[in-house]
């Protein structure tokens, strides 16, 4: 027989465990959560690597030191979890050229400013597309070329468009960001919001209705409940089930529906733009590169866009960690998740030679997390066309009866960002909550009439 419930939530990242909170608050305590990954935290992952504790997924805290308080950074206050400033602004005066010399900030200002403008350009020519008149703006952009141009627009589109375009993150919570950088990983602050709701004992949530390792496959609503059968041949009957697989997950065959979704959810799901964003770790015997606070990002300069182009030291965060990170991007990261990691290895070792010379030492170990490949995630965030209409994020988290969808890419103004996932877990919590409220006053209403 299945095990019943009232609400079952699909996925124990942030987005989930903020919804079993709400409901928690709510009076509504007969849930079950069912996380696919064997442990809770979805794309809020650490990995102990070279003697530190590193962040697979999320890493920062971004948008702090606004009006508005960012409330994951509340929570990081609460849980007192460890953090570090980071000033990007200095990357732009550490670009590299293949023969390690670092440009002149002159000319790095004015290949910056041309990839601004050219972004800019950019921009208002799909805001003119977006109303059906792109051909002169189109024809007057001037795309990046140069190595240091490609590198500056690679920054710009698949990092920061923040100098380009307002962006929500940074115009409501403020423009700084911080780096976690706590032994007890990012997670830690999804274990002390848990301990509100679920029984935890010496840190470790032992409640009876988390289930980890449990992958669903199959959801079929109904006009009066929902089943949700598991990979393991277990069976779940809910009132309503709140979804927070990502929109990657969403678009591959792991969950099937029964009826399947309607036509205009599917097409939502396949309109929106997954993301795959991946940090390469790099363990050495010792540094060769400059550790000053302000040397913290650098940017190699390549002629084909995104080749290990932004890097970061680990100084700042954990001091003599002698580490330095990498980051890929979309074609880059699908490239090296297909490939094994010593031929990744050998790749940003050419790299850091033609930036610091032939006598580095080779690094000890690498860590290359494959986000793309992991089927309960499928890349790493929803990426909304910059002129999405307002509809296509409205049919991404419209509910389809009894199921409910959450998640950062159901956040209209934070998508891709772990405040967007929880904000979105406390948004359709509070919509599912409404729907039972309805509910329940018309079931009230026929037995009265009854
Ligand atoms: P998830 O955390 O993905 O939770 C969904 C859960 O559902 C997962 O645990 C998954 O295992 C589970 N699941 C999926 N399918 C099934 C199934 N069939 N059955 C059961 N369970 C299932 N954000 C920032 O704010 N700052 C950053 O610096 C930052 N950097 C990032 C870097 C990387 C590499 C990545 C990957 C993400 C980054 N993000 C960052 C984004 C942030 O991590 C996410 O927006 C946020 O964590 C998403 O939370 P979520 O609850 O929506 O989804």
């Amino acid at each position: 027989p299945p095990h019943r419930c009232s609400v079952i939530i699909v996925g124990a990242g942030i987005s989930g465990l903020t919804a079993a909170k709400v409901l928690s608050e709510n009076g509504v305590d007969d849930v079950v959560i069912l996380e696919a990954a064997d442990k809770i935290g979805g794309r809020i992952r650490k990995e102990k690597f070279g003697g530190v504790t590193v962040e697979l997924g999320a890493g920062w805290i971004a948008g702090v030191g606004g009006k508005q308080s960012n409330p994951v950074w509340e929570l990081a206050l609460q849980s007192s979890l460890r953090t570090c400033f980071s000033d990007y602004s200095n990357a732009r005066y550490n670009i590299y050229d293949h023969s390690g010399k670092i440009f002149p900030s002159g000319i790095a200002a004015d290949s910056y400013k041309k990839a601004v403008d050219s972004a800019i350009q950019k921009l208002r020519s799909q805001e003119a597309n977006h109303h059906e008149d792109a051909s002169i703006l189109a024809e007057t952009t001037s795309a990046p070329k140069t190595p240091i141009e490609l590198a500056i627009d690679f920054i710009l589109h698949d990092f920061e468009m923040a100098e380009v375009e307002p962006i929500s993150t940074y115009v409501d919570f403020g423009e700084r960001e911080f780096l976690v950088a706590d032994e007890r990983g990012y997670e830690h602050l999804l274990y002390k919001m848990a301990e509100n709701f679920l029984f935890t004992s010496e840190g470790k949530i032992m409640d009876s209705r988390l289930k980890l390792n449990t992958v669903v496959r199959e959801v079929q609503h109904s006009r009066n409940s929902v089943l949700v059968t598991t990979e393991d041949g277990s069976f779940y009957e809910a009132n309503y089930v709140i979804l927070s697989a990502s929109i990657g997950v969403l678009q591959s065959d792991l969950i099937s529906f029964t009826p399947p979704l309607p036509r205009w959810k599917m097409e939502a799901i396949r309109n929106l733009d997954v993301m795959v964003y991946t940090k390469i770790f790099l363990k050495f015997p010792y540094k060769f590169w400059p550790c000053e606070p302000e040397k913290e990002f650098f940017i190699y300069a390549h002629e084909r866009r995104g080749y290990y182009t932004f890097w970061q030291h680990m100084e700042n965060a954990y001091p003599d960690s002698n580490m330095l990170v990498v980051t890929l991007t979309n074609g880059e990261s699908k490239r090296v998740e297909a490939q094994s990691d010593q031929d990744t290895l050998r790749e940003a070792m050419e790299v850091l030679r033609n930036m610091f010379g032939p006598d580095i030492p080779k690094a000890a170990d690498i860590l290359v997390p494959r986000w793309w490949n992991n089927r309960f995630q499928r890349g790493s965030y929803s990426n909304y066309p910059i002129y999405a209409n307002h509809q296509l994020v409205h049919d991404i988290k419209e509910p389809v009866g009894r199921i409910f969808f959450t998640g950062e890419h159901t956040s209209e103004k934070f998508s891709g960002y772990v405040h967007g996932g929880y904000l979105s877990g406390i948004d359709t919590t509070n919509a599912l909550l409404e729907e039972m409220r309805r509910d329940d006053g018309m079931k009230n209403e026929s037995q009265a009439f009854l």
